[in-house]
């Protein structure tokens, strides 16, 4: 059964170990966010949608800039995942590694959460299959924009919102209101290091299960014998 994952509820597996950079401490909480939601899988081509006539012309550049930089980091944190923008739908699609991105209702007051991620999961190491990120239509300002989906980006990556890092330390901080930048338009050094240790852990992951015999005697299965019995004549 898949697992609907909702990154407005993002409350488990609270990792509180430290991540070291060449010159930069990331202590989660403080530089690192969090980590603990489903991951796309290792190496996959997501394909990115966007609804019909849910943003204008000059916004879509806007969105498309957080897929780049999520493409530029994808090197550095080992994940080999890239997104492609392949256009318009007129409706959400459930197809694998498919992401589509539209507007609706969504705006938090008490978390000031501008936008939302929804990952559908369906494997036991909770690789994401679909998702959809929804932007909040009150949400205007071309830049934030930008900063909102690098942020919900960094969910489908596994990472968690992080309130009390410090401003700049990370992409998955607490937005100061609803049409203010927070001026991270790239994941950081502390996200990158996060992320990479989350797709070293699947890499760890899949080469243990390789490491099993390719070949496994599992012995026959017992039938019933139905070799009709012969008595002899006397
Ligand atoms: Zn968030």
């Amino acid at each position: 059964m898949k697992n609907l994952l909702s990154a407005t509820v993002l409350c488990f597996f609270l990792i509180t170990t430290t991540t070291t950079l060449a010159q930069s401490p990331c202590k989660v909480g403080v530089q690192a966010p969090p980590v603990g939601f489903s991951s796309w899988a290792p190496g996959s081509e997501i394909k990115v949608y966007v609804f019909d006539n849910n943003f204008a012309d000059n916004e879509l550049p806007f969105l498309l800039s957080a897929l780049d930089a999520w493409n530029a980091a994808s090197p550095l944190t080992e994940s080999k995942v890239r997104f492609q923008y392949k256009g318009t739908t007129a409706g959400q699609l459930y197809c694998e590694n498919c992401l589509t991105i539209r507007r609706a209702p969504v705006f938090d007051k008490s978390n000031r959460h501008l936008a939302t991620l929804r990952a559908s999961s369906g494997t036991p190491n909770q690789t994401i299959t679909w998702a959809n990120i929804t932007i909040d239509p009150l949400l205007t300002n071309a830049r934030t924009l930008t900063n909102a989906v690098v942020h919900e980006l960094g969910h489908s990556f596994g990472l968690l919102d992080c309130y009390s890092c410090i401003a700049h330390s990370t992409v998955m901080i607490k937005f100061k209101g609803l049409n203010v930048p927070n001026e991270m338009n790239a994941p950081s050094d502390c996200d990158l290091a996060q992320v990479k240790a989350i797709y070293q852990s699947l890499a760890q992951l899949k080469s243990k299960r390789s490491a099993k015999p390719l070949v496994v005697d599992e012995g026959e299965e017992p039938t019933d014998d139905d070799t009709p019995i012969v008595v002899p004549k006397p």
